[in-house]
């Protein structure tokens, strides 16, 4: 049955309900209070929402590349002038501060805007073979049907990281986004839609039964491709079902990111830098720092200077004015930051700031600061994904790099020094994928982005975005 446009899955064109007439309810989590509700789609919806997009494929790769570009350029502008209404609603669903809201649609916009660029680039090369005669020519052909599984914490920017990067390759594709941000890819179908997008090429399915939905879409042998970020257990089962099939994967998934101070950095930019790595998105980010190595003469004065910032911070409502940290995204991960708080502080850390949840309604957590945190401590190993900044010194560049690369992650990692020969030596030591020099933000739409280790597989954004869509035909030519 067809459904109001918005509220159902997409699937080939139109806004249908869940096979089963289930929705699923969206919860605010600053007020636990319901926002929406939506189709709770099934497996029989995730077969429906593949068959669409097969259907579509084969046009959609016949179609010239600037029309594609087109597409994913209009699409950058409707949402670059909707961003307040996307603004709001992420924070809704989300419950982020607004003002980070709006980064996130102008960073999830720039994925539009910078894979429009990319489509008409795909190129292939032409070689005369080594020995004379032939001509070896390579072309460029999309992967074809593509799943893409997103999580909750940026729920428009990692749905544009993906689908940009699809519709620019010429694949047609299935989202599935999490269950508790369903709202952002409706919406994001939505401007896709009045960018131009032909029926097919892009599917939505919202469901709280993703396992049971992905497993027969991931069996089908017409998929080609998964595209998951989400966590790494999660990724190494969807790797598992991946193997079946031999498909493509791209795994965007857990990290453990430290972020190492030396004596000879700028304290300032360092407490600035730990702010935005730490902070942003509440901690609930793959790439925020997780473990805060500080060298041991300058790591008073920084920790008291990032006690100072993280105690000042204002607690609330994502929507209401001067807030600056919202809530968690539910119940479940505020008992695990509280879970990690507490082994840390069992394992014989301090704390600073913070440490407890207030109690009001809504997920939140204090923006928490444990010092002399040992390395025995779960914490360093275990992403907390909240407002908890985990600080533990080391002597010299030699521990600092050991501590950071204790971990079986390798997604991003920071260095604060005046140094450039060390700041090269240390990014080169890291075991990442990303390294922040002298600033806590890596993101960027022109970047590659991705981990080595458990962190994941392939990278999104920058040149390799597109060729992780990508297969290269090889044509042996007779002269
Ligand atoms: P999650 O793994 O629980 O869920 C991610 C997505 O997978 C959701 O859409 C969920 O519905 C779906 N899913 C869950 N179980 C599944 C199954 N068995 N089969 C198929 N799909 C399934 O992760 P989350 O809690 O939504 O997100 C937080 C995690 O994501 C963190 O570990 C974070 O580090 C990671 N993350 C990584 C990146 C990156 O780029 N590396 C970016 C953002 C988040």
């Amino acid at each position: 049955m067809l459904a109001e446009a918005g509220t159902g899955a997409y699937i080939g064109g139109s806004w249908v309900e869940a096979g089963s007439g289930r929705t699923l309810e969206v919860l605010d989590p600053a007020t636990e209070r319901v926002l929406a509700s939506v189709a709770d789609a099934g497996p029989a919806d995730g077969l429906a929402a593949l068959d669409a997009a097969c259907a579509a494929q084969s046009d959609w790769a016949a179609s010239p590349p600037r029309q594609r570009a087109e597409v994913l350029r209009a699409a950058f502008e409707l949402l670059t002038a909707r961003a307040e209404e996307m603004a709001l609603l992420i924070t809704l669903e989300m419950g982020k501060p607004l003002a980070e809201s709006r980064g996130e649609v102008a960073y999830a916009a720039e994925f539009l805007r910078w894979f429009a660029e990319q489509a008409a680039h795909v190129g292939g090369t032409y070689r005369q073979a080594p020995a004379g005669g032939q001509r070896l020519i390579t072309h460029r052909q999309p992967v074809g049907p593509c799943l893409l599984i997103t999580p909750w914490n940026f729920p428009l920017a990692m749905g544009t990281r993906k689908v940009g990067a699809a519709i620019a390759a010429g694949c047609t594709m299935v989202l599935k986004p999490s269950e508790l941000t369903p709202l952002a890819s409706m919406a994001l179908a939505r401007v896709l839609t009045e960018a131009g997008l032909p029926r097919g090429v892009l599917n939505v399915v919202t469901t709280t039964e993703a396992p049971a939905l992905v497993a027969p879409v991931m069996a089908d042998p017409r998929l080609r491709k998964v595209s998951f970020t989400g966590s790494t257990p999660v990724g190494k089962v969807l790797l598992r079902q991946a193997a079946d099939n031999v498909l493509r994967t791209s795994m965007e998934l857990g990290g453990n990111a430290a972020l190492l101070v030396f004596d000879d950095a700028d304290l300032e930019a360092a407490v600035e830098g730990t702010m935005v790595a730490k902070m942003r998105n509440m901690g609930q980010s793959c790439v925020a720092v997780n473990r805060v190595l500080v060298h041991r003469d300058v790591a008073a004065d920084f920790t008291a200077a990032l006690a100072g910032r993280m105690g000042s911070l204002t607690l609330g409502r994502g929507t209401d004015a001067g807030v600056e940290v919202g809530p968690l995204i539910d119940a479940r991960q505020r008992s695990k930051v509280a879970e990690l708080v507490r082994d840390a502080v069992g394992a014989g850390a301090g704390t600073l700031v913070g440490g407890t949840a207030p109690s009001r309604t809504g997920f939140f957590y204090e923006p928490t600061v444990l010092v002399d945190v040992p390395t025995s401590a779960r914490i360093h190993r275990e992403e907390v994904f909240g407002p908890v900044a985990a600080v533990t010194t080391f002597a010299d560049e030699a521990e600092a790099l050991r501590i950071a690369n204790d971990t079986e992650f390798g997604l991003v990692g920071y260095v604060f020094t005046r140094d450039v020969s060390r700041a090269v030596r240390v990014a080169e030591g890291l075991e990442t994928g990303m390294v922040g020099i002298n600033q806590g933000l890596v993101s960027n739409p022109a970047g590659p982005f991705g981990g080595v280790k458990q962190s994941g597989l392939g990278r999104e954004g920058g040149d390799e975005g597109v060729e992780e869509y990508l297969e290269t035909k090889y044509m042996a030519l007779a002269l």
